[in-house]
């Protein structure tokens, strides 16, 4: 069920359609990109585009070095994969460099995740785990998003 127009929360003015029920999407927070290095992806995201790279860090747990190019209230996340079993070199494997997956901003990924599970949503995280910045995340499975690999996360 959808709400009436409301206003938007920043009071900018703009008009959101927002639905009454259903986890609170903030906005996108970022999309990640799966490039062979950052060193070279940087070199068209820096240099052509002149977006600047914040920082690089390594989830090891996920086997992934990240860079993070700020863009108002998203970023774009080149991810490099550091082992050769890694996912994101699997998804280069098969796929090739591209758009790997979009990451939404919750509100509570407890919550959100709850919502899901309650919802029979395939989920390839049962519990949020800790993603770059010390966020919390959770992927939701491609089969339900119509082929796009989902993050849900939360940041302070
Ligand atoms: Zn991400």
């Amino acid at each position: 069920m959808w709400a009436e127009e409301k206003v938007c929360v920043h009071l900018c003015g703009s008009v959101v359609n927002r639905k009454e029920e259903g986890m609170m999407i903030k906005h996108i927070d970022h999309i990640g990109i799966a490039v062979k290095s950052i060193d070279e992806g940087k070199k068209f995201y820096a240099d052509i585009l002149g977006l600047k790279m914040q920082k690089t860090e390594v989830i090891e747990e996920q086997k992934v070095k990240t860079g993070f190019f700020p863009i108002t209230d998203s970023e774009l996340e080149l991810l490099e994969s550091t082992e050769p079993d890694g996912p994101v070199a699997k998804y280069i494997e098969s796929r090739g460099e591209g758009v790997q997956h979009i990451a939404f901003r919750v509100e509570n990924i407890e919550e959100a995740l709850r919502e899901l599970k309650e919802k029979g949503v395939r989920l390839i995280d049962q519990e949020p785990r800790k993603g770059a910045g010390g966020a919390k995340i959770v992927f939701i499975h491609p089969k339900e998003t119509h082929g796009v690999l989902v993050e849900l996360c939360e940041k302070e």
